[in-house]
């Protein structure tokens, strides 16, 4: 099928050619993929004597009568500027339609004219009407509208239902849509899935409930299976580049686990043994160690760590925020004491923090040390990505919370290494593994699903407004007891949503409050230095009441605060509470997590809140969060540089996806760059994706 702009077609112009622009579609064989979300079931024509209140219907008639009432001008600013009003008459009976605003369908719609209108019959004066029905005239050509099942697009106001259907039955009826079927002639066979040309007619303009699904199911199939292709080519590929040689040396690795206060859970091993496997491998290891918050994934991270420095190679450990960054550099000092390669350089030198804060001076010095290979783990934020960031020999490099960064960004760190380095990301949201397997089946995963011994799960507590006197009694009970509590506000300031408690109006109440006691504040408008002494007092109980915003949410492990209490919690994500929640089950002693929401809440607000109250495993929560938004909301492109799926569902689609990553596996194997004439159609597929830009290099 020839390629023509979609300017030229008819009707379409460049202002409309903009509008699909928006929407992702640049050629006709995107317009025929932007497929309707959901179908209308306009068979049923209806006697009008039949016609029931609020049932929609689809009416069949001729008009008997007309009139356009121009409304008064006192009138127009209720916009109501003129009503056109039509009698339909069929055989049983007469309808009036009426029509605000459309003036101009008195030049159309006249006496005589088979009309289809589509509606939902109301009741005024005592007789039914149609208000703004779809309307459709019956006669001559093939209704695309009425009378049929109908697909439903997601669009903007500057198109309209009726445009859309108009443009793509135009395109059936006046190009031939042959494309080659992107699907091989092998697997569409071994299948029994519908043909291309078929399924984009009935994806469109079905024929039967059954036929839409078919070809529903066939373009869910298609999907998916391009998304599992391009993920083991992404794997093969990798799987081609040499890995850096660690040498694993048992004695060191005994110093490291003599070094921790606690010894590591069967879980940390089974991961950390997995970790060494990739390590032996001739290729670099591309890890995701997903496990709940508090979980104890830095540990093994260090590790990992530990093996790159004392095998002479360089790591870099990518975090999100500077407080994490300097949490991480004390823990990894306290696991390295004694290595080789720390005795060697100092423990200044061995282990060093980047961050934006640094004088240009200090910078410049770690600069020069990591390109010279004195600095052997360097900790940072966004900073690591930098251009002056150069290494002597990278070999690993870590990625904390890593739904805080995207692929692209990842590369960047990667491209940093002479050659590939190993790779090791962490994430504490938890993906259902359905949803992992298809956004990052090229990586190798990991679950940490064991808590450390002896920790105790949060009371979660959700409170009113009215019983926030109580909240702060209760608070008052554990600082006496010597713990210490966060308190975590929506905003900084106070804002124009009057609804929200902000930081700095609360902060000065709850000092008030707790007077007897230290009351500090962190928020991320804190200079970076300021923030690191408000954490340090934190931690060394100099502050007993911190007053913060959602920058805790991340990593912050101060064992001895084990109370939260979370304002406007409505305002949060599950992702986000669980996290925040998460900061508080790090001890020994009983965690409470304490919601004050507002008294009215959304249906929506009210479910989360549920869940969150109901629920403390980050797996279930992250499942019900998928369920409450949608995939395509939970991750955007940008964090696995795989295409968003249009029609598939990783979970609702699940069986369809295991099948498809099987094909996708069988194709791949045998033919790994996609050579045999059999795959052409597999080829022609993925460079048209890769041409659209989708990052499916390794990164
Ligand atoms: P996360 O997985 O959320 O990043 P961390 O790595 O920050 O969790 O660990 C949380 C806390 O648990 C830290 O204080 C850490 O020292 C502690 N920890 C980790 N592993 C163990 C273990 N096996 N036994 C006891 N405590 C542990
Ligand atoms: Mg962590």
């Amino acid at each position: 099928m020839k390629e023509i702009s979609l300017r030229y077609i008819k009707g379409v112009g460049p202002r409309k050619e903009a509008v699909f622009n928006s929407l992702g579609v640049y050629a006709l064989r995107d317009l025929l993929y932007y497929f309707p979300f959901r179908y209308e079931d306009r068979r049923n024509f209806k006697n009008i004597k039949d016609l029931v209140v609020d049932e929609f219907s689809v009416v069949k008639g001729v008009v008997s009568a007309r009139n356009l009432k121009k409304m008064p001008y006192f009138l127009h600013s209720k916009g109501v500027k003129s009503i056109f009003e039509v009698i339909l008459d069929d055989k049983t009976g007469h309808i009036k339609c009426n029509w605000f605003n459309q003036a101009y369908l008195f030049d159309s719609i006249k006496p005589g004219e088979q009309l289809i209108v589509y509606g939902k019959p109301s009741v005024f004066r005592n007789n039914l009407q149609l208000v703004s029905p779809e309307y459709e005239f019956a006669e001559g050509g093939e209704s695309l509208n009425l009378g049929r099942i109908i697909g439903i697009y997601r669009l903007p106001s500057q198109l309209s239902q009726k445009f859309m259907r108009k443009i793509i039955f135009f395109i059936f009826k006046n190009y031939s849509v042959d494309y080659p079927d992107p699907l091989p002639f092998h697997i569409r066979k071994e299948k029994d899935i519908l043909n291309i040309a078929k399924s984009l007619e009935e994806i469109h303009f079905p024929s039967s409930w059954q036929e839409v699904e078919r070809a529903r199911e066939r373009f869910i199939f298609e999907e998916l299976f391009f998304s599992q292709i391009l993920v083991y080519l992404r794997k093969a590929k990798h799987c081609l580049q040499k890995g850096v040689d660690f040498v694993i040396r048992g004695k060191e690795l005994n110093t490291v686990k003599d070094n921790l206060s606690f010894t590591l859970t069967s879980s940390q091993e089974k991961v950390l043994s997995q970790i060494l496997d990739d390590f032996r491998k001739s290729y670099p290891m591309r890890r995701l160690l997903q496990g709940d918050v508090g979980c104890g994934k830095t540990v093994v991270a260090g590790f990992a760590i530990s093996i790159c420095a004392d095998s002479g190679w360089q790591a870099a450990v990518m975090v999100p925020t500077e407080v994490l960054a300097y949490q991480h550099k004390e823990t990894l000092d306290r696991m390295f004491e004694g290595l080789d390669f720390v005795s060697k350089n100092g423990r200044e030198q061995a282990v060093k923090v980047i961050t934006s804060s640094l004088s240009r001076k200090e910078a410049d010095k770690i600069y020069s040390d990591l390109a010279e290979g004195k600095v052997k783990v360097i900790i940072g934020t966004h900073s690591l990505i930098q251009k002056n960031i150069k290494f002597k020999k990278l070999g690993l490099i870590v990625i904390d919370e890593q739904h805080k960064f995207g692929v692209a960004q990842r590369a960047l760190l990667i491209e940093k290494g002479e050659v590939y380095p190993h790779c090791l990301i962490m994430s504490a949201t938890p993906i259902p593994r359905s949803l992992a397997l298809s956004l990052y089946g090229d990586l190798d995963i990991s679950i940490i699903n064991k808590m450390p011994e002896g920790r105790v799960l949060a009371e979660t507590i959700w409170v009113k407004e009215k019983k926030r006197n109580w909240v702060y009694d209760f608070i008052q009970e554990q600082l006496l007891k010597g713990r210490q509590s966060y308190v975590i506000y929506p905003v900084i300031e106070e804002s124009q949503d009057e609804e929200l408690k902000s930081l700095k109006v609360m902060y000065d109440k709850i000092a008030k409050r707790f007077s007897s006691f230290s009351v500090g504040m962190f928020h991320g408008k804190m200079k970076n230095k300021h923030k690191m002494e408000v954490i340090k007092a934190f931690k060394d109980k100099r502050i007993d009441v911190l007053v913060s915003t959602t920058v805790v949410e991340v990593g912050v492990n101060i064992e001895n605060a084990t109370t939260m209490v979370v304002e406007n919690p409505e305002r949060f994500g599950l992702a986000q509470l669980h996290q925040l929640r998460g900061r508080v089950q790090r001890s020994t002693y009983q965690p409470y997590f304490i919601l004050i929401s507002k008294d009215n809440l959304s249906s929506d607000s009210l479910s989360r809140l549920e869940i969150i109250s109901n629920e403390s495993c980050g797996f279930k929560i992250a499942e019900e969060d998928l369920k409450l938004r949608g995939p395509g909301d939970f991750f955007g492109n940008l964090q696995h540089g795989l295409p968003d799926l249009k029609i598939a569902s990783p979970l609702r689609d699940l069986e369809i996806l295991k099948e498809a990553r099987l094909f996708a596996y069988k194709v791949i194997k045998s033919d790994p760059y996609l050579q045999k004439t059999c795959h052409r159609c597999i080829k022609e597929s993925v460079d048209l994706y890769i041409k659209k830009q989708y990052n499916i290099n390794i990164a």
